[in-house]
């Protein structure tokens, strides 16, 4: 679904939702449209995203003067990781992906822990969404799928994780240990307007 009419419409319907868009053509307009909304010193906490390390965001936040939760640091303990996620929660800002946008303007999320979707329903002041074109979808029905078919697979395997999907690419609704489907979350709308933000990037970014 990437015909500018579409495209449109799905703005035009996450705007009714009270959920701002932002237009970016690709990953470095992105990277500079989210940093001209933050604020020098900003608390920031983030949620795993492959979108937002694509467009160089992770690794400009970790740049500036920013009070960054980055539980992706390397080296810190576990207690510090959960400690960082948590701290995340009661953030200024949070930023993070989102699996399907769909033309009807709602979000789609799938979480394996459930941070990253606690903070982006409650928690910090604004959140700010980094959106490639391959998330935009019809309806519900075509975002679920996508998630079960494609992201949660492709994540799975990207990460290693010990699930059947991360061997042969296929979800099987699986009962594993390390299961990363555990918390699905759809908004519908935003009750406060301007609370989220997504960044629609005019190319294609993570799963
Ligand atoms: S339910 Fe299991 S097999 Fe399916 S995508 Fe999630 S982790 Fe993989």
């Amino acid at each position: 679904m990437t015909k500018e009419a579409d495209i449109e419409k799905t703005a035009t319907s996450l705007e009714r939702h009270n959920i701002e868009v932002i237009r970016a053509a690709d990953g470095d307009e992105c990277r500079k449209k989210v940093l001209d909304i933050l604020p020098r010193g900003a608390s920031i906490g983030m949620g795993g995203s492959t979108s937002v390390q694509q467009v160089g965001l992770l690794d400009a936040l970790r740049a500036r003067d920013y009070n960054l939760h980055d539980q992706y640091e390397k080296g810190i303990s576990p207690e510090e990781n959960q400690r960082r996620r948590r701290a995340g929660l009661t953030a200024q800002y949070y930023i993070t992906g989102v699996n399907a946008v769909s033309e009807e303007g709602e979000l789609f999320f799938l979480d394996g822990i459930g941070n990253r979707v606690a903070a982006v329903s409650y928690g910090p002041e604004r959140v700010i969404l980094v959106c490639g074109i391959n998330k935009l979808v019809r309806d519900d029905d075509e975002a679920w799928k996508r998630i079960r078919d494609k992201a949660a697979p492709l994540t799975a395997k990207r990460f290693g994780v010990d699930t059947p999907c991360a061997e042969t690419g296929v979800c099987c609704d699986c009962d594993a240990e390390r299961r990363i489907c555990n918390i699905y979350v759809r908004i519908h709308r935003a009750m406060t307007p301007g609370r989220i933000t997504i960044i629609l990037v005019g190319e294609q970014l993570g799963f």
